[in-house]
């Protein structure tokens, strides 16, 4: 049985003073998560030494948004997988559609961030998506196996016994337009079933999320697909009533 699981991106969003209320917020609701579901929160870089002290006797799990696959090095203004996981991220985003379409992410960079991520001791979650124009040629499947098959010829399949796929249309990201349940589920499955092919195991314990204007509106919907297993949430992460009423749902 897969665990669920909510992730929270809050991507270049946030203020000392807006950080601290909303963790405040969050702690206060997280006996009425799931048993046995899973929470965490990507903030920014430089929130990530005070939500990890906030954070300290939570169980809300920290993640980052980005990490370079370098150790360390002139790489002004970048920060290495390895300083991560010393710090104590548990989860970071990798090929997020926004890195990769406004900071030119390549399907070779993001699988050298899959793998210097896992080799850190950091659990990736890899993000995948096509654009509008690619799902109106019915091009969905193709666009998104090929993403994953980037990192699986790098990291191979076993990799995924210790990651997280989130499948993220770009055109229903920060647009108020999510796909539908169905829409979602037979991309989801498509996911699975190419993970299968070569390991059956590890895709029936593989968490693939769903992002993409996800909120509490249309949150349990989506999670009550067969194979879908949480989210990630964007601009609704930000709102803690919001949050939490998704997080409230994943069971
Ligand atoms: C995201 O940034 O990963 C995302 C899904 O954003 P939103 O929920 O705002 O669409």
């Amino acid at each position: 049985m897969r665990s669920r699981l909510v992730v929270g991106n809050w991507k270049m969003h946030g203020s000392i003073e807006s950080v601290t209320s909303l963790l405040a917020e969050l702690q206060a609701a997280t006996s009425e998560f799931p048993k046995g579901s899973e929470v965490g929160v990507c903030p920014t870089f430089v929130h990530l030494p005070m939500v990890r002290e906030q954070l300290a006797s939570s169980a809300i799990r920290i993640g980052a948004q980005n990490a370079n696959a370098q150790e360390q090095g002139a790489f002004t203004g970048e920060v290495s997988a390895q300083m991560l996981a010393e710090f104590g991220v548990h989860y970071v985003l990798v090929g997020h559609s926004e890195r990769r379409q406004l900071f030119a992410e390549s399907d070779a960079t993001v699988a050298e961030k899959f793998l210097a991520v896992q080799a850190s001791g950091m659990t990736p979650i890899l993000c995948l998506g096509e654009t509008l124009e690619q799902r109106e040629r019915g091009e969905t499947d193709t666009v998104v196996l090929a993403q994953l098959d980037a990192v699986i010829r790098v990291s191979g399949i076993a990799a995924f016994a210790k990651a997280v796929v989130a499948y993220e249309p770009i055109w229903a990201i920060g647009t108020g337009r999510t796909a539908s349940p169905e829409q979602a589920q037979a991309v989801h499955k498509s996911l699975r079933q190419h993970v299968a092919a070569q390991d059956e195991e590890i895709a029936a314990g593989l968490r693939l999320l769903y992002g993409g204007s996800v909120k509490a509106a249309n949150a349990a919907e989506l999670f009550a697909q067969p194979d879908i297993d949480g989210g990630l949430v964007g601009g609704a992460s930000l709102q803690a009533n919001e949050f939490i009423a998704i997080c409230r749902t994943a069971d």
